[in-house]
């Protein structure tokens, strides 16, 4: 979590401690399959600490699945996903702690309607990580104001724009003190003058080290805070290379057709 590591601790401006460049998650020859439907082939990858990887591609090619499996919310039936190198573990308290550890941010917000705010901030730090609800109140606030919605604290999640929403979301991930942020199409269901705001906050988490993994279609967040661009088709990592490479010179027939549509 937090804790600074002994033997290479880089503090950067935020709680996010990074040693970049190390394997944070090792995914190795990983299957899945929705009844007859192959919907992951043969995946594997290693992401880095303090990497940032976009993971595009059309829809129905497995990307939702794949952020799903490295937090467990998907099964898988081969292969497997390491974090940290530990193997995911299959419920109970230590389900809960990889939840943590490894923070979601889906397309629909998903916050908690019936709450304020700052309790869906707080309740994580509270429920998992065992904090007091004054620690746990302070710290929410202090990063309530880092994505720009303190002043939000006390509404509930309706009253707000879809763009507050998202950064509470992200809010919520953040006090949990992930060691990755998975997040699937942050931006898709966001009006479009609300999709800056979002990027911005993500630009930002990038920029200080956090590890991300993030399903996108936006080409200025892969091409300013991407490290690593995967490109998915039918279940399988077709390709696998930098923005720069991906955009300007993409090698397979899949990722230019798919470039020539959403370009
Ligand atoms: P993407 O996020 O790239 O659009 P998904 O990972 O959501 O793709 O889906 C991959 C494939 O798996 C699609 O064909 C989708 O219809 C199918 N699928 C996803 N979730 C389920 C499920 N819970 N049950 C059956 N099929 C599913
Ligand atoms: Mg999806």
């Amino acid at each position: 979590m937090s804790s600074p590591d002994a033997e290479s601790p880089a503090p950067r401006t935020s709680n996010i401690t990074v040693r970049r460049g190390e394997p944070l998650v090792v995914i190795e020859n990983v299957d899945k399959y929705f009844g007859d439907l192959h919907v992951l082939r043969d995946i594997s990858t290693v992401v880095n600490r303090g990497e940032v990887v976009v993971v595009i591609g059309p829809s129905g090619s497995g990307k939702s699945t794949l952020c799903r499996a490295i937090n467990r919310l998907e099964t898988i039936d081969s292969g497997r996903i390491l974090i940290d190198d530990q193997p995911l573990p299959e419920e109970g308290k230590e389900l809960a702690h990889l939840r943590a550890d490894v923070g979601m941010v889906f397309q629909s917000f998903n916050l908690f309607a019936h709450k304020t705010v700052l309790e869906n901030v707080t309740l994580g730090p509270t429920r998992v990580r065992g904090m007091s609800r004054k620690a746990a109140d302070e710290k929410a606030m202090k990063i309530l104001d880092r994505v720009g919605v303190a002043n939000q604290a006390k509404k509930m999640p309706s009253q707000l724009s879809g763009g507050q929403q998202q950064r509470v979301a992200i809010a919520r991930s953040l006090a949990m003190d992930p060691k990755l942020i998975l997040m699937d199409e942050p931006t898709s269901a966001l009006d479009p003058e609300m999709i800056n705001e979002v990027l911005d906050v993500m630009i930002g988490l990038a920029t200080e080290g956090m590890t991300m993994i993030v399903v996108t279609h936006e080409m200025g967040f892969a091409r300013k805070a991407a490290d690593r661009v995967l490109f998915m088709a039918d279940g399988a990592i077709v390709e696998e290379a930098t923005p720069e490479q991906f955009f300007t010179n993409p090698q397979s027939e899949r990722a230019q057709d798919f470039l020539s549509k959403i370009l």
